[in-house]
């Protein structure tokens, strides 16, 4: 770090409508947002704020200014290629998705992925440094998500622990299957402070199995993974118990079964669990990359689920944020400047853009800020949006 210099400091004024991404308050009365180095540093209206000396300035031109999404579910392998669907830049498409930060449920799509237990803490503390190192195209991901396997003991997950890793990947795409193990083995990683996750539903790919609600109950994840199927969803009453007995994250996929995330939707929200709710893609699979489907997730549980539209983009910002643990998903004085500048799309019916979202449509993203830095400008995968930010100095 230059001591000398100063942070920057980047101002965003004219904005026309700030989604906090927190769901008790999920419009925040402002149009401008300042932020020093990475963060945000203060969220207002222009005329109150100190906007003076600028290092980069944006007028959002009347845009609408989001947490950047957080898709909780992904499966990367090495840098901005899959190996999956054998595709190139799926995260640089993704991030045009207004998606500035991705969890990994584990790098299982590595060809020949061992599965001995030096070998899987191997490639899960490797997959961790090479995306700590490397953020592709800006976009922060979060990976090196081991599978547990049966034969792993407590020191196993402190080695990792030690090691920098920080995330378990799906339980039950290895060897472990049944709720004991799983429930022993969730506890030790938990000891060491790592999060969890578990594959819920019906087997994914020949090798998978199924995990029925029994055993997602047991071994208490810190998220319940896809719990609408990774594809095949659990019978509606097993969903109904797991969002029951569940505390913990509740996550609903776009490469899952639709009916089964709005089974999911509808009885969180009638338990008065919505703030359990978070969205991930789960990708790459076998339905492909979605560069777009935290916000066709958005715009469908919006749209079907009846749900206002920025209450649905706090699922795919805040809540995620506030399960995960992580420092980005709101905007609030001391997150991440992590952000999307969306519009209403060119011609798509509907009000304002809350309004257009909740009738379905995708809402065109004109920009990304990640840390701070704009990582990219008009979308060149959403449909295009009817007014897009301007950089005017910087
Ligand atoms: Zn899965």
């Amino acid at each position: 770090m230059d001591l000398d210099k100063p942070d920057p400091k980047l101002v965003i004024r004219n904005i026309g409508l700030v989604l906090s991404g927190k769901l008790e308050q999920p419009i925040l009365d402002a149009d401008c947002v300042v932020v020093i180095g990475k963060r945000i540093a203060a969220v207002g209206s222009a005329r109150d704020l100190d906007t003076e000396d600028a290092t980069t300035l944006i007028d959002a031109m009347g845009c609408t200014l989001a947490p950047g999404l957080i898709d909780s579910h992904v499966h990367p392998v090495i840098g901005d290629y899959t190996p999956r669907q054998q595709q190139m830049n799926w995260i640089d498409s993704t991030l045009h998705g207004g998606v500035t930060t991705m969890i990994s449920a584990g790098e299982v799509h590595m060809p020949g992925r061992p599965k001995d237990i030096v070998g899987l803490k191997a490639q899960a503390i490797a997959a961790q440094r090479w995306y700590e190192n490397f953020r592709p195209s800006g976009v922060k991901v979060h990976a090196g998500a081991p599978i547990i396997e049966q034969g792993m003991v407590e020191q196993d997950f402190k080695d990792l622990a030690d090691a920098g890793v920080t995330l378990l990947g799906e339980v039950g795409l290895g060897s472990v299957k049944d709720g004991p193990t799983a429930k022993t083995m969730v506890a030790w990683a938990r000891k060491y402070g790592l999060q969890s996750t578990i594959h819920t539903g019906g087997p994914s790919i020949p090798g998978s199995g199924l995990i029925s609600a029994e055993v997602v109950l047991e071994a208490d994840t810190d998220v319940v993974g896809h719990i609408n199927g990774g594809h095949s969803a659990l019978p509606d009453d097993q969903i109904i118990c797991i969002c029951d007995g569940c505390l913990r994250g509740l996550e609903i996929v776009h490469n899952g079964n639709e009916r089964a995330a709005l089974l999911t939707l509808n009885t969180t929200r009638e338990m008065g669990k919505l703030d359990q709710v978070i969205l991930g893609t789960d990708g790459p699979a076998g339905s492909g990359v979605q560069p777009l489907g935290i916000l066709r997730m958005v715009a469908m549980l919006s749209a079907l689920g009846n749900l206002p539209a920025e209450q649905a983009f706090c699922l795919a910002t805040g809540n995620t944020a506030r399960m995960r643990k992580l420092d980005t998903g709101m905007i609030e004085p001391g997150y991440a400047a992590d952000f999307v500048l969306m519009d209403q799309a060119q011609h798509a019916p509907g009000a304002s853009i809350l309004d257009s979202v909740q009738l379905g449509n995708l809402p065109g993203v004109g920009m990304t800020i990640i840390d701070g830095v704009v990582t990219s400008q008009r979308s060149r995968n959403t449909p295009p949006a009817g007014r897009i930010p301007v950089v005017v100095r910087g």
